[in-house]
């Protein structure tokens, strides 16, 4: 291409490529240090896969001593939206997943290698688009929209492959008059790559996800930079992987096929290519099919529908380390104290080449364990946290029932042994607590005895009329439950269960059914943690008068 196509097309000065790889130097690493990054679209969703993603590049990184870094990746200026940044970044900080470079929530850079949004380096794309026109390895491209349309709706007719290839590719053959013309005229155009490559040979990638994947070479024109000046993905991301030193690309599987392409680019620029480790797509079961979960039609495709469910940020990286490997939930057993970070993530272990299935069955027993394991002041912190953002009135009741909260947290939180695994989300919590506020406990009359079926309203009467009368909270728990073993035997309710068991017509319940009544008439429901503590908590007044109907 001639020096004056060349400054027609950019008439303003840019660096050299020599200048560039200057200021971007190779990183001085150790040996076996692994480079990665997580590379999002600030389009303001943030896909729960993206969190995937994140999790394994950080630890592939960190764990081999290297560099974890995040870039935003916002040439496709029509789909950037306001805020956008700003929740990725907050995205990957609430669970933990710090980059060493990137850009902060203010979509400020740090790390030495910036910037690191794409929209700003321009400058950096043009000078290596203008070294391959230099060398004539791309070209000027003026096709229209509907030029291209008509070209493919031939290609669809004849039955061949569809692109910009070959003697479809009509601009590659321009002359250089010609091209002059149309650049003088003002014609809007855009840089191809000239591939080299034939589509009848396959080209072996080795993926460290997949394995080997025999792929045929790429022979399309791809376009490298657009009409608005910034690049295409493809190019932006061998310009970026390279000057900024990833040594392994973690991405979606949907850009496998482009590897070829890829591959192409680093070597026409004279670079090594990264390492490539694809991974397929979060899946979901519907019908008893799986299918990839859409960011149209499920919620929980977006992070933020964890954050409004307050699922813990622990659960959720613990479920995606169980995603990544399999082998995670082995290692948690063995190793129930441990950070979830320390957990050695490998890309040759990774579960379900084909595509991990995000099941909430698995997440939420990750999620009983994990809150198990925190204190009562932990879990208060938390949903109070949790409803300060997403339910302001019961924020307003926790904030004023501070030590009354954490004392029902705390019944059946035995941490280190046996503890209560009934809270999966924070979301959960405010029903948890409505028996202990007076003015949340609406259960009728009706819905207790419905609960109670087919003990008579005579019979429950008697039951909590007794109690009532007998009930002492100072008294141990032994007591506390003879008490209910006495009224059990009085009014024909089974106390030894083997008993029971054998000859069940010879009573009219068991002492649990007993336990029961006065369950559901002071909590309005019939499974609640220990009913002891619970009274405890209530207080003596309370519970009378709420045995009293
Ligand atoms: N911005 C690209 C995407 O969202 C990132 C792919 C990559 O990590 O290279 O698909």
């Amino acid at each position: 291409m001639t020096p004056e196509i060349i400054s027609l097309i950019f008439p303003n000065p840019l660096p050299t490529p020599a200048e560039i790889e200057a200021r971007y130097p190779r990183r001085n690493l150790p040996e076996g240090a692994k480079v990665t990054r997580v590379a999002p679209s600030p389009t303001g969703f943030m896909h729960v896969g993206t969190l995937y993603a994140g999790l394994l590049c950080e630890r592939v990184a960190h764990q081999s001593g290297g560099v974890f870094y995040l870039r935003v990746e916002d040439t496709d200026q029509k789909r950037k939206v306001d805020g956008a940044m700003e929740l990725i970044v907050k995205s990957l900080d609430r669970y933990g997943i710090r980059a060493d470079e990137g850009v902060d929530v203010n979509g400020d850079d740090f790390g030495s290698y910036a910037p690191y949004t794409q929209s700003a380096r321009r400058d950096i794309y043009q000078a290596y688009v203008k070294s391959l026109l230099e060398q004539g390895l791309a070209y000027p491209c003026f096709c229209a929209a509907e030029d291209l349309d008509i070209m493919r709706k031939i290609q669809e007719k004849t039955g061949v492959r569809p692109g910009y290839y070959g003697k479809y590719a009509k601009c590659r053959s321009l002359t250089d008059d010609q091209i002059l013309e149309n650049l003088k005229a003002g014609k809007p155009f855009v840089i191809r790559f000239k591939s080299s490559g034939d589509n009848n040979k396959r080209m072996i990638i080795k993926d460290l996800i997949k394995g080997d994947l025999a792929l045929p070479e790429n022979d399309i024109d791809v376009v490298i930079m657009k009409g608005d000046g910034l690049p295409t993905y493809h190019f932006a991301h061998a310009v970026d992987d390279h000057l900024m030193g990833t040594t392994h690309v973690t991405r979606g599987d949907e850009w496998v096929s482009s590897v070829p392409l890829h591959i192409q680019l680093f070597v026409a620029l004279g670079w090594k290519a990264p390492k490539y480790a694809h991974f397929a797509p979060l899946q979901k079961t519907e019908n008893g099919n799986k299918r990839k979960l859409s960011k149209r039609h499920d919620p929980e495709a977006s992070l933020t529908y964890f954050w409004e469910k307050g699922y813990p940020e622990v659960a959720l990286i613990e479920y995606m380390l169980n995603l990544i490997n399999a082998s995670f939930e082995d290692w948690r057993r063995n190793n129930p104290d441990k950070n979830a970070f320390d957990f050695p993530v490998n890309f040759n272990k990774i579960s379900n080449a084909a595509g991990a299935l995000f099941d909430f069955v698995k997440l939420h027993s990750i999620s009983k364990e994990v809150v198990a394991k925190m204190t009562a002041a932990e879990v208060y912190e938390a949903v109070l946290k949790w409803a300060s953002e997403y339910n302001k009135p019961f924020a307003e009741r926790l904030a004023a029932n501070r030590e009354y909260v954490i004392r029902i947290l705390n019944v059946e939180r035995h941490i280190g042994k046996k503890s209560r695994k009934d809270i999966v989300k924070w979301e959960d919590v405010e029903s948890d607590l409505t028996y202990f506020f007076d003015d949340l406990l609406t259960t009728t009359l009706e819905e207790k005895q419905a609960l109670l079926k087919p003990l008579s309203e005579n019979d429950i009467r008697l039951i909590a009329d007794e109690f009532s009368a007998v009930y002492h909270p100072a008294e141990d728990k032994d007591t506390w439950f003879g008490h209910i073993k006495t009224i059990a035997e009085k009014h024909g309710f089974a106390t030894d269960m083997k008993a029971f068991k054998e000859n069940p017509a010879a009573f009219k319940g068991s002492v649990s059914d007993v336990a029961k009544v006065l369950r559901v008439l002071v909590t309005g429901r019939d499974k609640t943690p220990d009913l002891y503590e619970i009274m405890q908590i209530l207080g003596v007044d309370r519970v009378k008068a709420r045995l009293s109907f």
